[in-house]
């Protein structure tokens, strides 16, 4: 069973998940839904604006075969929009939009108990990558800078985020999440830097080894990675498997492995 899918079914403790919602639909937050719904019979949504890319299955702008990544196709019953209401563990929601990382994407917001289901738009350390921006989507980063602000503005004591443990220190994670944001602004080619970074290291995780002298060819044949080098980069393609390796051994992400590149986290 994936790590994520154990991950919940550990999380349920032997009962029945009836409810399954996504903050946005890439594929390490929707991957699972089809195997949950098959088990649990799950009620699915997913935001309204998401919803039309999930109908039609559209694999590049779900990330999905353009990033080399996969997902099993599953229903959803209903969307989400901007206000609506929902209750979730005893606990009432209202969602919040959240475009900058997916610009269809929501937050889930608990006024009670002070608590904010952040997705990928903020983590204790960041944010996730800003696709928009490298498909060349105006107004991407004074998207993200609002929806950081509309966080800002929200009275909370804890965050749960879609990566990396809940945290309380919200007010330093806005702070740590302007900076960087400021940063990919004055330089939109570290964003792209960063980006392909991101994009190998997950390929890593999910293939666990890659061979290192079929990393040119691989960079080439990645929608993303070919498109983030074209627009931000234009390195040679071996020049661009290079820089990478060299990337991934600095920030330990990677080694190498006798021929192979492999992976030093875990997803
Ligand atoms: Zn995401």
């Amino acid at each position: 069973m994936p790590r994520r899918r154990l991950l919940v079914e550990d999380a349920l403790g032997g009962r029945t998940l009836d409810r399954l919602v996504n903050t946005h639909c890439h594929s390490d937050h929707m991957g699972g839904n089809a195997a949950l719904q098959r088990r649990h019979r799950c009620h699915t949504s997913v935001p309204v604006g998401e919803a039309p890319l999930i109908e039609r299955w559209d694999e590049d702008a779900l990330l999905l075969a353009y990033a080399d990544q996969r997902a099993e196709r599953f229903r959803v019953d209903a969307t989400m929009a901007v206000g609506d209401r929902l209750g979730m563990g005893g606990i009432d929601w209202v969602a919040i939009g959240a475009p900058g990382h997916d610009t269809h994407a929501l937050m889930f917001h608990a006024p009670r108990e002070r608590i904010l289901i952040s997705g990928d738009a903020l983590w204790e350390d960041g944010f996730g990558v800003l696709f928009p921006q490298l498909s060349g989507r105006e107004g991407t980063f004074a998207e993200t800078r609002r929806t950081l602000d509309s966080i800002a503005a929200l009275d909370l004591r804890l965050v749960i985020p879609g990566h990396g443990e809940p945290f309380e220190a919200v007010d330093a994670a806005l702070e740590r999440a302007h900076s960087r944001l400021r940063a990919f602004e004055e330089d939109p080619a570290r964003l792209a830097r960063h980006a392909a970074r991101v994009m190998l290291t997950f390929a890593l995780l999910e293939k666990q080894r890659l061979p290192i002298a079929a990393l040119p060819d691989y960079v080439e044949r990645t929608g993303i990675l070919r498109d983030i080098n074209r627009r931000f980069l234009a390195l040679a393609q071996q020049h661009f498997a290079d820089w990478l390796v060299r990337e991934l051994e600095r920030a330990r992400a990677a080694k190498r492995e006798g021929d192979n590149l492999v992976p030093l986290i875990t997803p």
